[in-house]
């Protein structure tokens, strides 16, 4: 690598995933950073472009629950170029990886979704593998999922689930519909296993955590609520320090106050979409399992009044959590980028601006906090003006 291929982004704030520091400068190395320091350290001889007054550099965003963006949903068009519509709807406001996220679907379509996502990955370095929300769930908790294709899951689902792959692997399920050992399996053959739609106790829960279960999937929503003398999922999940939690943080889904709680809890907490088509789109109705879902004032939902994921993008999802839970900028960042990418096992080389890292780098201005340009592997897209 000759010195001709560094080049450096000056700004006035410069967050790193720990730390937020002033008058800094990332400098590039190709796709990687190749380290972080004071403007006055910069070589003259490395070409530096200086951000606007009051800019911030941050980590990329890391979005583990996408179902669709762009006009497109995953379950309704399951390949690689749905992928890559998906995905550059979301870069605009700042998500620079992400997994696609399948929900509840036949054992079929979710071969062909795992197919997809892993051709994306190969000429995507946005896409980090995929994430199958169900079909293993609690139908009293079924929630927009297709009540008919929730199931309990059988050897060849545990094949496609454990089979080799590239890419991260997050599985959302209720552990009290699958079999003891189901969790351990999954676990030991690299996927993630989350919490979600499920009616399980705290007991239950526990039990599921021994075996490798760590997340809970929009911690909140879906699942048995806390109660006096059931403390259920939610309690399991504050109380534990080895939790990973994700938070739609849109001030429909939950109520702020409830999430103010969960941030007073010992885990670890990751700002989520669950975006649904129309983010990043021009259309206000999507369907879904054949039926229409309309956005009404911000919410995606069924003609019933269920919602049906968010109408939300992680710039918003950053801007609610600081401005509706009262957080640091710096920890709504953190929840956004060095959380999730932590979770899902990506947390050495995504989620901080770091030597060695990948040069995945969001600028904001954070008055509005509004993105300016993403870098995704260094290579830089700037945000146009609305
Ligand atoms: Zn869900």
């Amino acid at each position: 690598m000759t010195q001709s291929e560094l080049h450096a982004l000056a700004a006035d704030y410069v967050f790193d995933g720990s730390s937020k520091l002033e008058g800094a400068a990332v400098v590039f190395e190709g796709a990687r950073i190749k380290c972080v320091l004071p403007q006055s350290e910069l070589s003259a001889k490395v070409p530096t472009r200086y951000l606007p007054a009051n800019s911030w550099l941050t980590p990329g965003f890391i979005d583990l629950q996408v179902n669709g963006g762009g006009d497109v949903l995953f379950n309704n068009l399951p390949t690689p170029e749905a992928i890559a519509t998906i995905a550059a709807a979301h870069r605009r406001f700042g998500t620079t990886a992400f997994l696609p996220t399948f929900i509840t679907d036949t054992r079929e379509n979710m071969r062909t979704a795992i197919a997809a996502a892993r051709e994306a990955k190969e000429k995507n370095p946005s896409v980090l593998g995929i994430h199958l929300e169900g079909p293993f769930l609690a139908p009293d908790k079924a929630g927009v999922h297709d009540p008919e294709l929730i199931r309990a899951p059988d050897e060849a689902d545990l094949e496609l689930l454990c089979a080799e792959r590239t890419g991260g692997m997050l599985i959302t399920l209720a552990p009290e519909r699958v079999p003891s050992g189901f969790i351990a399996k999954l676990t030991k053959a690299g996927c993630r296993v989350s919490l979600g739609h499920s009616m399980a106790s705290y007991d239950q829960t526990r039990s599921a955590m021994d075996e490798g279960l760590a997340g809970f999937t929009h911690l909140f929503n879906a699942m048995r609520p806390l109660q006096s003398r059931e403390p259920g999922p939610i309690a399991a999940a504050l109380e534990s320090p080895a939790a990973w939690y994700g938070l739609i943080v849109d001030g429909w889904h939950v109520s702020p106050a409830t999430l103010r709680l969960a941030l007073r809890g010992c885990g670890h907490p990751m700002l989520v979409t669950d975006a649904m088509a129309t983010v990043g789109g021009h259309q206000s109705t999507f369907h879904l399992y054949g039926s229409e879902i309309k956005v009404v004032d911000g919410r995606c939902l069924r003609s019933d009044g269920t919602l049906a994921g968010a109408a939300l993008d992680m710039a918003a999802a950053v801007r609610n959590c600081a401005r509706l839970l009262h957080v640091p900028l710096t920890d709504a960042l953190r929840f956004a980028s060095r959380n999730p990418a932590e979770f899902i096992g990506v947390g050495h080389f995504l989620g901080r601006l770091a030597p060695g890292y990948r040069a995945d780098v969001v600028a904001i201005d954070p008055g509005p906090i509004a993105v300016l340009a993403t870098w995704v592997a260094g290579k830089e897209e700037l945000v146009a003006e609305a």
